[in-house]
């Protein structure tokens, strides 16, 4: 469940690479940075994935969405329900940004398994966001169904806000969808701060992309839903402009107040009866 950023080329591939054999292996949800290296230039456009060889897409309309599907493929009488989850998703993002409204093409595709993500993208995943082309793939088939909000999350605050540090763009996506896996994310970040798989602060925040994502996406989900509980939409907009000099500049805190705060919001949780990863 990642988004795609601008990348160099080599660093792309080198990416793709790792996600390729971390999803294989440990069958994550989280996607790859990009397939679009693999189809030969920037991010993919629906025109390019509405022509890809092997595929005979139908498409239906909802009041902001392209919705592109394989109409005897699995999934494809699940059309209402993505439908209006896109449609919920999107409005409830746009109340969180303080966004009147958002104009600009959204096209989704579904595909009804990961090898048929692989078959139009070269990666492995369950969704998969291009925000400068505002397209959407995601995994729905008759047994499961993933949510667009994580990944519309992406494609809209970058298209409104700009581009952030990885950690606050998928911190913000994890706390616009509220759960990880069915956990509140408080007391699935009390649960792992209190365990082995804890990461400090400055660790998660500076060197995210290092981290297991399974940790490091509900931590900093949980670290964003204490900024906003705390300072509100203008502390997460601090934090999204300026990362967390931002955030620290704007709250007047160091960063090691600000963990500290973090943890003290963790204490209030209940991490009981929570086996996870
Ligand atoms: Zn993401």
């Amino acid at each position: 469940m990642r988004v795609v950023q601008r990348q160099s080329r080599s660093h792309l591939v080198g990416f793709i690479l790792a996600t390729l054999i971390l999803s294989v292996g440990a069958g994550l949800s989280g996607c790859g940075l990009s397939g679009c290296a693999l189809l030969g230039g920037g991010q993919p456009s629906a025109q390019q994935l509405g022509t890809r060889d092997g595929f005979d897409w139908s498409e239906v309309r909802t009041a902001h969405f392209t919705i592109h599907y394989e109409p005897e493929a699995s999934g494809a009488g699940r059309l209402d329900e993505v439908g209006r989850d896109a449609e919920e998703s999107l409005d409830r993002i746009l109340r969180f940004l303080g966004e009147d409204g958002y104009e600009r093409p959204l096209d989704l595709f579904i595909v009804p398994s990961r090898e048929r993500m692989v078959d139009l993208l070269g990666v492995q995943t369950n969704g998969i966001a291009f925000p400068e082309t505002g397209v959407l793939v995601f995994l729905v088939n008759d047994g499961f169904r993933i949510s667009a909000r994580h990944e519309l999350l992406h494609v809209v605050a970058m298209n409104v806000w700009g581009k952030p540090d990885l950690w606050v763009n998928e911190g913000v996506a994890v706390c616009v969808s509220d759960v990880w896996y069915g956990h509140p994310l408080h007391g699935l970040a009390r649960h792992l701060q209190e365990g082995e798989h804890r990461i400090p602060l400055t660790e998660l925040t500076q060197k995210f992309e290092k981290q297991d994502d399974r940790i490091s996406y509900p931590l900093a989900g949980s670290f964003v839903q204490f900024i906003e509980e705390s300072w509100g939409r203008n502390g997460v907009r601090a934090a999204w402009d300026g990362g967390m000099d931002g955030l620290t500049r704007f709250t007047g805190k160091s960063a090691k107040q600000l963990e500290d705060g973090w943890f003290g919001a963790l204490d209030a949780a209940t991490a009981d009866r929570i086996e996870y990863p």
